[in-house]
């Protein structure tokens, strides 16, 4: 069988990024100071970010420019290449026809340093010396990594301790790049020692990871902090993947009835679909877009929707977000990257405007869903994306069994070559189904902040 791949050449890769806010019918709730509870301003976040980032932030511009030396480090992978799935809709027996975008092939494997390249880069424009950041599976602190080497700044990764225990070669790939890697949590922080203090054993979070990663970057100047997702400039920047396969799906001479992503902190999905979503609130075409998350960490499916903190220490802005609380510690399910309490407040706002429906899925049948997909495809994917893929699966079938034949799109968004420990405890029977616990949610939930 032929394989269908679509390629698009240097010059056709975007100039810009898309910001969903110029097209939303109403605007995201503002993000709170926690001592006011007042709108923030710019000045608040400065500590913590370099002023290009919080300008795009907040910005209202439907189109975002990206920077010429930002698209020359981007060219090294980009534009990622659309595949068709005929393999895999042969193996189904399905008449959808099912493509997926591969961010599999950048350096870090994963869509991640799509914002790590604008991230570093903006803060390298500032004269910020050092990076301080958190990651869970380990692939924003490897594409963090990887972005810092190439622009020359310093980075230190705090590392949510079950993933460095369960990942070495994720961190191993972090030192290759320059990073210093520190489980959290660690002594090295207030927020750290207060949680060992009360949890000596504990596995860590990534609100904790946070929290630890925050406090160093407020403490110093030449210091500031990076986030992998949940924030609106990371949404925007991981724009280009869907702006890719829009064009590269026009030279399929098709376009998707479904869109569907994985749900951790929201980027890749956001990344993926805002581009159409945006098409279709401008009222140029409709598409059915569905977020896939873990049914261990189902923040926007069981969630409630409330002004929350981003971090467990409670030293971030309150963002009104799908939350399951900021103390909240999911079960160490493997699919790391999605192992957070909280969901990116625009992911959250057009949830909540009925443009986005939210699904959860236990882990097993997630595994089982990657391996049909690497048995057809060849590509193993992420434990993240495999949720992704379950539902294209069951998508799929469902069109078999209706007799319709629609086109899916996907967010392949990472390949699983760090994460072969999980596979092989999944094929060895170790996994199990993690039910959600109401009980220990609810205790978190009732810590929710109270806003005026
Ligand atoms: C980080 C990560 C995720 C989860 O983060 P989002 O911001 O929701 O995309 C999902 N898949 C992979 C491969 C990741 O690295």
């Amino acid at each position: 069988m032929e394989t269908v791949k679509y390629t698009l050449t240097e010059q056709q890769m975007p100039t810009a990024w898309y910001n969903i806010q110029a097209d939303l019918p109403a605007p995201a709730p503002p993000v709170l100071h926690p001592g006011t509870g007042q709108p923030i301003t710019p000045d608040d976040l400065a500590p913590l970010f370099p002023m290009a980032l919080i300008m795009q932030e907040v910005s209202q511009e439907r189109t975002i420019e990206i920077p010429e030396e930002v698209q020359s480090i981007y060219r090294q992978w980009r534009p990622s290449p659309l595949y068709r799935a005929r393999r895999l809709e042969q193996a189904l027996d399905t008449p959808a026809k099912i493509y997926y975008k591969y961010e599999g092939v950048s350096p870090a494997g994963s869509h991640k340093p799509n914002t790590a390249v604008p991230q570093a880069y903006y803060n390298k424009q500032e004269g910020v010396k050092r990076l301080t950041t958190e990651t869970g599976a380990g692939q924003w602190g490897s594409a963090l990594a990887f972005a810092g080497a190439l622009l020359g700044l310093e980075v230190l990764v705090f590392m949510v301790k079950i993933s460095y225990q369960q990942k070495p070669y994720r961190h191993a790939l972090m030192n290759a790049y320059g990073a210093r890697v520190i489980p959290s949590p660690s002594t090295e922080t207030q927020a750290g020692r207060a949680i060992l203090a009360e949890h000596p054993d504990s596995t860590g979070s990534l609100g904790i990871a946070i929290s630890e990663a925050v406090e160093l970057a407020a403490q110093s100047d030449d210091t500031k902090y990076a986030l992998g997702s949940v924030l609106n400039h990371v949404l925007l920047h991981q724009t280009v993947v869907g702006l890719e396969a829009q064009a590269q799906l026009e030279m399929a001479g098709d376009y998707p009835d479904i869109i569907i992503g994985c749900t951790g902190g929201g980027s890749n999905f956001a990344g993926i679909s805002f581009p159409f979503i945006g098409a279709k609130l401008r009222g140029e075409r409709d598409v059915q877009v569905i977020a896939v998350e873990p049914a261990a960490c189902p923040s926007l499916t069981r969630g409630i929707y409330a002004y929350d903190f981003g971090d467990t220490a409670h030293l971030t802005p309150l963002v009104k977000m799908h939350t399951l609380g900021s103390t909240f510690v999911p079960e160490g399910i493997h699919a790391g990257g999605l192992r957070y309490h909280g969901m990116a407040p625009l992911v959250s706002h057009v949830v909540q405007l009925g443009l986005v429906e939210p699904r959860a899925e236990p882990q097993l049948g997630c595994f089982a869903a990657g391996l049909t997909f690497a048995r057809s495809e060849g590509i193993l994917p992420a434990p993240e994306a495999n949720h992704a893929v379950k539902t294209v699966i069951d998508e799929a079938l469902r069109c078999k069994e209706e007799g319709t034949s629609k086109v899916i799109l996907f967010n392949l968004c990472g390949h699983g070559h760090f994460d072969m420990q999980a596979y092989m405890d999944y094929e060895a029977g170790k996994l199990r189904d993690h039910e959600y616990s109401q009980e220990e949610v609810a205790m978190a939930l009732a810590g929710l902040p109270v806003v005026g």
